[in-house]
């Protein structure tokens, strides 16, 4: 499939040719859901490599994306990797749980630093009054005190 678009769309910046490009995959390069991508030309050799996931400092954003994804929904390692095979995935990432800690550190920061901003949101706006809402303006007041 990358070669029919490569192939398509692209042309070699140093030979100037079309329809040239060998698209590949590099294996034992894979880092989980990650890979080394690489387009070599058929005629002059000049090749351009690249991961198909951005790099942030706990690995790759795409294996740290599925292990959030998998946790939200309850499913790990193992699940993950039945899932990863049935779909014809890479396997996931072999340290499948060292992940859990930057996600965890990322979500704490995430909470605090959205709770922090409630009580200024709250402060504006009147509690909500209507029966339905006793759990919202239970909430409401637990948070509007924290801050005084
Ligand atoms: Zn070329």
């Amino acid at each position: 499939m990358l070669n029919d678009i490569f192939n398509n769309i692209a042309k070699c910046r140093y030979c100037d040719r079309s329809f040239c490009f060998d698209v590949a995959e590099n294996k034992s390069s894979r880092r989980g859901l990650a890979s080394s991508i690489s387009a070599t030309c058929k005629y002059c050799g000049s090749s351009h490599g690249s991961m198909t996931s951005n790099s942030v400092p706990a690995g790759y954003e795409v294996n740290l994306r599925f292990v959030y994804g998998m946790r939200c929904i309850g499913i790990g390692k193992s699940a993950a990797q039945t899932f990863c095979a049935l779909m014809n995935l890479p396997p996931p990432p072999a340290k499948f749980e060292r992940l859990y800690t930057p996600i965890f550190n990322a979500l704490e920061t995430a909470s605090s630093r959205s709770m922090n901003v409630v009580p200024q949101y709250l402060s504006v706006i009147d509690p909500p009054s209507s029966e339905y809402s006793s759990k919202l303006s239970e909430i409401y007041k637990r948070s509007f005190s924290n801050v005084r």
